[in-house]
């Protein structure tokens, strides 16, 4: 059996800094196992070819979820991503960190280093930004690009003009001392091309020369020694393939993702053995919390119909598209440079709300039964909105004993009443957005939910009749003390009970934050490489207030 120092489960955002930070030690050996395959295609790098990989199965998980109490009998599509870099190889490249408060909250159920002071340098440590940016909150030395979308479009432009009409002021940073506001969205692409975290972070390791990374290695489990993890048996070649075991002389990192992590933890007999012993699977560590608490964010989109101006959904036809394709080619700017979403909108459901709880984004297009994916034939502009931290859980769960059965994901969204209420806010703040006078202009009329819809009840019923995820599963393995019935990991990201292995990914969320979950997750993943390495962390952040 090969022994590396340490065995990487996933080379996804988290799994793809882990490695780089860890290969920065030459003494270090290091072993990725990566399900999917190499990132090759040209639609990763493209970003407009996100709409092709949403449902690209060479590098898509491609799951479904569980039809919920909530989703009107629907189940929810949830892509993930499979391949180098993982979801941020096939994401919509929203960076945003979320707020203060997220942190803080983190610290306060039991983890002592996650504060916002804790883990702004890691933010900072990890990005090149590009443009406006206070360099109290911005980094300009790491290696991820974030730059902010340079589109201007008349749509995009009244949008913001009707929220700033609404009293929502425009944000220039709203990853800097505030997120409430408008802005065009920020985005971790450069000159054009999708900046994942496989380009930012996993290839530049591999040069090294002691990253070693694997390809279609499916991993069918950890392989321990008593309460020891050793190493992970995979697949070559993924399904049907040949059984192959790496062992690890310091760790086991799993980096599978919100979905998998938890999966690959059941498959090993770590897990709740109540579930474990249903599907014949030997217990090897009691651990009910492993799969359990999962969240995201549930969006409806609602949807006017436009006049007078031309929207993406007929500029990505025909001739139209001919002519981007040249600006791409010749400026690397334009249609294909865009992301799925442009302008984003923070505000709260209430008058006494502490902090930002909605979250809503604007596009100049339109969508197939609100699902991005598809783009509709007729003009069209899209108001997504969401809460940020919604109080409903649900689970992740192995459907039986064979790896290569998708899990059962459970997300519940909207069970809990909160999340409701807020949604429902939601939907009636993009109404007046879409009603404001700066885009009456172009405002033909209300398409989705449609004018018939007036009572909260009725916002409700339209929200379980054509919400779908944004995209954002956390919490799976959530981080907390020891003592608490739901953590699976230590504050130093180590499993609760057991030797030699550590998860690391969106599952350790302990919360779901006020954002995307990208920017956070490698976050986590920079201050764990510190954890692991027993580096002292930079000096917390001094802030105001
Ligand atoms: C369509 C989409 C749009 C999104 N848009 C945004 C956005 O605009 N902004 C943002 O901030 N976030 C966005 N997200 C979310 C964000 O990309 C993820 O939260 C983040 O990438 C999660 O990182 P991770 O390391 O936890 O998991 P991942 O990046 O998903 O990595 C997990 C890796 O583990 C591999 N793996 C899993 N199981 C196994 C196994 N058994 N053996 C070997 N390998 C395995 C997977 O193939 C994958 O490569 C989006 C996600 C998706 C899917």
């Amino acid at each position: 059996m090969e022994t590396f120092d340490y065995v990487i489960i996933g080379a996804g955002s988290a799994g793809s800094v882990l490695a780089n930070r860890l290969g920065e030690d030459p003494a270090n050996r290091i072993c990725v196992l990566e399900a999917g395959g190499t990132d090759w295609h040209p639609y990763i790098h493209l970003p407009a070819g996100f709409i092709k990989t949403f449902h690209m199965k060479s590098v898509n998980w491609a799951y479904q979820q569980e039809p919920g109490p909530w989703t009107g009998g629907r189940s929810i599509y949830a892509p993930r991503g499979k391949t180098l870099g993982g979801s941020s190889s096939i994401n919509g490249h929203i960076y945003n960190r979320g707020q203060r408060q997220d942190f803080d909250t983190w610290a306060q159920l039991g983890n002592r280093g996650w504060g916002y002071p804790d883990v702004l340098p890691y933010f900072k440590r990890l990005e090149r930004r590009v443009g406006e940016g206070d360099e109290t909150y911005r980094g300009r030395d790491g290696s991820l690009t974030v730059t902010t979308m340079e589109w201007n479009d008349p749509l995009c432009e009244a949008f913001m003009e009707g929220a700033v009409s609404l009293g929502i002021p425009r944000n220039p940073d709203y990853n800097g001392a505030i997120q409430e506001g408008v802005s065009y969205c920020q985005r971790t692409i450069e000159n054009g091309l999708r900046m994942s975290a496989a380009k930012a972070f996993l290839h530049p390791a591999r040069k090294r020369g002691n990253v070693d990374v694997r390809t279609h290695a499916h991993v069918t489990n950890i392989i321990f020694e008593g309460k020891r993890a050793v190493g992970a048996r995979y697949l070559k070649g993924g399904k049907g393939g040949t059984p192959v075991e790496v062992r690890a002389g310091k760790e086991v990192i799993l980096s599978g993702g919100s979905y998998n992590s938890p999966q690959v933890l059941q498959l090993s007999g770590v897990g709740s053995p109540e579930l474990l012993g249903s599907l014949g699977i030997e217990v090897r560590h009691a651990l009910p919390g492993v799969g359990e608490g999962l969240q995201d964010h549930y969006a409806p989109r609602s949807v006017a119909r436009v006049k007078n101006i031309r929207t993406i959904n007929e500029l990505r036809r025909g001739l139209s598209l001919w002519v981007e394709a040249l600006k791409w080619a010749t400026t690397r700017r334009g249609l294909l440079s865009l992301s799925p979403t442009m302008v984003y909108c923070f505000w709260h459901s209430g008058e006494t709300t502490e902090s930002s709880d909605l979250q809503l984004t604007f596009t100049p297009a339109s969508y197939k039964e609100g699902v991005q994916g598809q783009l509709e034939d007729e003009p069209g502009m899209t108001v997504a909105s969401w809460q940020q931290r919604p109080e409903s859980r649900g689970y992740v769960r192995l459907r039986s004993a064979d790896p290569f059965a998708p899990p059962i994901i459970q997300t519940n969204y909207l069970v809990d009443e909160l999340d409701r209420r807020v949604v429902v806010a939601g939907m009636k703040l993009a109404r007046r957005l879409l009603q404001s006078a700066p885009l009456a202009p172009y405002y033909a009329y209300e398409d989705f939910p449609g004018p018939k819809v007036q009572s909260d009840d009725e916002f409700l019923g339209a929200a379980t009749e054509r919400g779908t995820t944004t995209f954002h599963p956390g919490c799976t393995c959530r981080m907390g003390p020891a003592d608490s019935t739901w953590a699976v990991v230590d504050d130093q990201l180590r499993v609760h009970g057991l030797q030699g292995l550590r998860v690391i990914d969106a599952s350790v969320m302990p919360r779901m934050i006020s954002a995307n979950l990208n920017a956070s997750t490698l976050m986590i993943a920079d201050k764990a490489s510190d954890l692991i390495r027993g580096k002292s962390a930079p000096e917390a952040a001094r802030l105001a207030g």
